[in-house]
């Protein structure tokens, strides 16, 4: 059988997600079995592949990067998946969209150094004046949520995506 090609990202989020991911233990062994992870922090990939089947991504979309990237994974994926709830409601980095981003900036590159405090012009991606859900931005196929997910959810639903099933209904299309 073919395998699918999975890839897994993250946006605005803290790594939780992955972290969760990781801990499926031997049910990686599964995974391997039916898929090749084609991108992601677990393997040495710089650019987003072409024709991915499925892709978990996990964290807000928060800054112009993110905005970019998650509309390249949307043309280039099949099935795509929000990991976590900062990817399903924007959770956690939403909490900074009542103070609006000069605000941010100021708290985190003025207020809270100790010396020489400047807000960066260049490199660190511009943020969005909102942290906004995936699926704000994309058609996601499928929500998985928990802060951060467990373990045995997110197996469940790779080993069935990956076997061509598609995941509970309560999963799917919950916003969209
Ligand atoms: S959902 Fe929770 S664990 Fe996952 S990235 Fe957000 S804060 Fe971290």
């Amino acid at each position: 059988m073919k395998k699918v090609r999975l890839a897994t990202t993250w946006l605005d989020g803290c790594s939780g997600c992955h972290m969760s991911l990781l801990d499926i233990d031997e049910g990686i062994l599964k995974v391997a079995e039916l898929a090749d992870i084609v991108y992601g922090p677990l393997v040495d990939i710089k650019e987003y592949p072409e024709n991915v089947d499925v892709a978990l991504v996990e964290g807000a979309v928060s800054s112009v990067e993110d905005l970019e990237k998650v509309r390249t994974i949307r043309e280039r994926t099949r099935i795509v998946v929000s990991l976590g709830d900062c990817a399903v409601t924007s959770n956690v980095p939403s909490m900074r969209n009542q103070c609006g981003v000069p605000a941010i900036l100021e708290r985190a590159y003025l207020e809270n150094v100790t010396a020489e405090g400047q807000i960066p012009r260049e490199v660190v991606p511009q943020l969005l004046p909102v942290a906004r859900p995936v699926h704000d931005i994309i058609k996601v196929d499928v929500f998985i949520p928990g802060c951060p997910p467990s373990a045995q959810l997110i197996l469940n639903c790779v080993a069935d995506l990956c076997s061509g099933r598609m995941p509970e209904p309560s999963l799917r299309y919950k916003f969209g």
